[in-house]
């Protein structure tokens, strides 16, 4: 299964009708459309992206496929993500999606940041319901992708947060997906 795959059905065990949930890298909208699938238009999706065309993207994916009625479409940095959410959503948010590094068809330079990334997991953390998840694929293969994944490591140890790990362990430069619970669940 491919780590996208993976953070599916991940995903897709986390998220169910009326839920509320944030796709912390729109790109192309795979991801976003996905979620926004599993709330229906009784939920609502937040997705962020620094690039315009990736929302222009995003929202097309979504209203060609019926979704735009559960979706809001932010054009900030997803280290700001609290700024777009209201505050009684603290504490009710089921699943935040992140889906590193660059968008395959787009600008290769475009990449997530370590720091960035770093302050997004940690701040999103708060904002998510006792049952919630963070689904993060990171990739290494990219230039400053294995401090970035190195990084994610460090926080979750450090923070003493509920993960597991997936990679493929022959291949030093493969994916890496980790699975953030908010409490102890190992599926
Ligand atoms: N989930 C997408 C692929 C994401 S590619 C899909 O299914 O198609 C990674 C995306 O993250 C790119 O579109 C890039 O513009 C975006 N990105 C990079 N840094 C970001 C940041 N700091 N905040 C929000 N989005 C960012």
């Amino acid at each position: 299964m491919r780590f996208v795959e993976k953070a599916h059905s991940f995903i897709s065990k986390h998220l169910s009708i009326g839920d509320v949930c944030i796709d912390a890298t729109a790109g192309n909208g795979h991801d976003s459309l996905f979620m926004a699938k599993l709330v229906t238009c009784e939920g609502s999706l937040f997705s962020f992206d620094i690039q315009a065309e990736a929302l222009t993207e995003t929202k097309k994916l979504l209203t060609d496929n019926n979704c735009m009625r559960q979706a809001k479409l932010i054009h900030d940095c997803h280290s700001r993500m609290k700024n777009s959410l209201n505050p009684d959503l603290m504490g009710k948010i089921k699943v935040v999606a992140f889906n590193l590094g660059y968008l395959p068809s787009g600008n290769h330079k475009v990449i997530t940041k370590k720091d960035t990334t770093i302050k997004a997991i940690t701040e999103i953390y708060d904002w998510i319901d006792k049952n919630g998840v963070i689904s993060v694929v990171a990739y290494r293969g990219h230039y400053g992708g294995i401090q970035e994944t190195n990084a994610i490591q460090k926080l979750v140890e450090t923070k003493n947060y509920y993960y597991l790990r997936e990679e493929n362990e022959s291949k030093p430069q493969s994916p890496v997906f980790f699975k953030i619970y908010k409490s102890k669940r190992t599926d």
